[in-house]
C-alpha cells in the first residue's frame, strides 16, 4: 500500500492543476469549490468560482448577502436548490461557527457524505476518504470490479478508507479525484503515463475499457414546453418559479406545457413564435418553444421589468436563452431602451426592490455571467418582430 501511495501523492505533488481554491486551504473557499464542483467539471466551474468569490470574498459576506444577488452569481450552474442551501448553511455557520468534523459538516443545509469529507480532509486535515465519479471509475479499473450504481459506490468508499493517507488525506483525496480527471479518463484512459499502472489489475488485463461497468440508462422523457414573453410598451412580465417548480426561487417567462394556463397568467390569446431550441434537464429531454405576445395591460400575476433589467436577474439557462431569443426578435440591444425616469412606475413593490438592489450592486452585477448562452444551437424564425408593432402599453 506505501508504494501505491507514495507513487500517486508523488506525481499529485508534480503535475496537479494550479486551482484557485487550491491556493489556500480555507474552509470556505474549498467549501464553495466543492458545492460548486459536484456534477459538474472544474473548467465550468473556474468562472463561476472566481466571480463568486470576487462578490462574496468571506463567509460573512455570502451570509449577509442577498438572496436574489447570491441566486444571480450561481445563475448557470444548475442545481439551484444547493445555492439556496449552501446560502442557509453560510448563515447557520456565520452564527454558530465551523464544524470540526465530517459529521458536523452533514448536519448543514446541503451538505452530503462527499462534501463533508472533502472539506474536512482538504481545509481541516480529517482523515477522511473521498469518493466521486473519478474514484469510482478508478477504483473500478484497478481492481476490475463488476460493481454498479450503489454497489459501487459502497465498494469504492471501503477500498478509499483502506487506501487513505493518514498523514495527507486531503491532498491524497485531491490526487485520488485528480488522477481520474486527468489520466484514467472516462473514455480513453492515458494508462502509459499513469503513475499507478503497476497496481492496476485491468490495465495487467488490457480491460480497461470494459470498467465501470455501465449502469442501466434511465429513460429519456421528451417534454415541450411553451414560454411566452410577455411586452406592454417598453416592459416585459416575468414571474418567479414557486417552490415545487423546476427552478424554484429563478425568474423567468410564463412557461408551461398548457396553453390554457399561459393564456390565463400573460392574458393574451396570440403568441407570435419567435423561436425554438431543446434543453436538457436530468433525464427530461424539454423542446422549448418560444413566442412573444402583446396583452393590452398587465397581468396582476406577473411582475413587470424594464427588458434590459431581465438580464440581472437569476435565469435558468432556458429562460436566458428565451430572453436572447427575444431580444433578436424585438431588436433590443443591451442599452436600455426604458427606465429614464419613468422605473418608479414601472416597478411597483418588490420589483422596485430588486431594482434598489441591483442598483446598490452594480458593477459586479454587470458582468458577462448574465450574458446568457451562444446561440448556436437555437432555431431563430426568420421575420423578426419590430418593437414599433408590438401592442402599446395602455394601464
Ligand atoms: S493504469 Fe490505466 S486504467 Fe489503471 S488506473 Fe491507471 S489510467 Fe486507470
Amino acid at each position: 500500500m506505501r508504494d501505491f501511495q507514495l507513487a500517486l501523492l508523488t506525481w499529485y505533488d508534480a503535475q496537479k492543476r494550479d486551482l484557485p481554491w487550491r491556493r489556500s486551504h480555507d474552509i470556505y473557499a474549498v467549501w464553495v469549490s466543492e458545492t460548486m464542483l459536484q456534477q459538474t467539471t472544474v473548467a465550468a466551474v473556474l468562472p463561476y468560482f472566481e466571480r463568486w468569490m470576487a462578490a462574496f470574498p468571506t463567509l460573512q459576506d455570502l451570509a449577509r448577502a442577498p438572496r436574489g444577488k447570491v441566486e444571480r452569481f450561481w445563475a448557470g450552474l444548475g442545481y439551484y436548490s444547493r445555492c439556496r442551501r449552501l446560502h442557509e448553511a453560510a448563515r447557520q455557520v456565520a452564527d454558530q461557527g465551523w464544524p470540526r468534523t465530517s459529521q458536523d459538516w452533514t448536519r448543514l443545509p446541503g451538505v452530503g457524505c462527499y462534501t463533508a469529507n472533502a472539506v474536512a480532509s482538504i481545509a481541516q486535515n480529517e482523515t477522511v476518504a473521498v469518493v466521486d465519479g473519478n474514484v469510482e471509475r478508478v477504483f473500478a479499473r484497478a481492481t476490475c470490479s463488476d460493481a454498479t450504481g450503489a454497489a459501487l459506490r459502497r465498494q469504492a468508499q471501503a477500498w478509499a478508507d483502506q487506501c487513505l493517507h493518514r498523514e495527507r488525506p486531503g491532498d491524497w483525496n485531491q490526487a485520488l479525484m485528480e488522477l481520474g480527471a486527468l489520466v484514467c479518463r472516462p473514455r480513453d484512459p492515458n494508462c502509459p503515463v499513469c503513475p499507478v499502472a503497476s497496481f492496476c489489475q485491468s490495465q495487467e488485463a488490457g480491460t480497461q475499457s470494459c470498467y465501470p461497468r455501465p449502469s442501466p440508462k434511465p429513460k429519456v422523457v421528451e417534454l415541450e414546453h411553451e414560454i411566452w414573453i410577455p411586452v406592454v410598451g417598453e416592459a416585459v412580465g416575468l414571474r418567479q418559479s414557486p417552490e415545487g417548480e423546476w427552478w424554484q426561487g429563478l425568474w423567468g417567462f410564463p412557461r408551461f406545457a398548457d396553453k390554457t394556463q399561459l393564456e390565463q397568467i400573460t392574458l393574451s390569446r396570440e403568441p407570435r413564435l419567435i423561436g425554438s431550441f431543446r434543453h436538457t434537464v436530468t433525464c427530461h429531454r424539454i423542446s422549448v418553444r418560444v413566442s412573444i405576445v402583446t396583452p393590452p395591460t398587465r397581468s396582476k400575476a406577473l411582475n413587470w421589468f424594464a427588458w434590459p433589467e431581465v438580464g440581472q436577474l437569476a435565469l435558468p439557462a432556458p429562460q436566458k436563452r428565451a430572453w436572447n431569443l427575444g431580444r433578436i426578435a424585438l431588436s433590443w440591444t443591451d442599452e436600455p431602451p426604458g427606465l429614464k425616469g419613468e422605473e418608479d412606475e414601472l416597478v411597483a413593490g418588490e420589483q422596485r426592490k430588486a431594482v434598489e438592489a441591483k442598483r446598490q450592486d452594480k458593477g459586479q452585477d454587470a458582468q458577462s455571467i448574465f450574458a446568457g448562452e451562444p446561440l448556436a444551437a437555437s432555431k431563430v424564425l426568420p421575420s423578426p418582430v419590430a418593437l414599433g408593432s408590438l401592442g402599446k402599453e395602455t394601464n
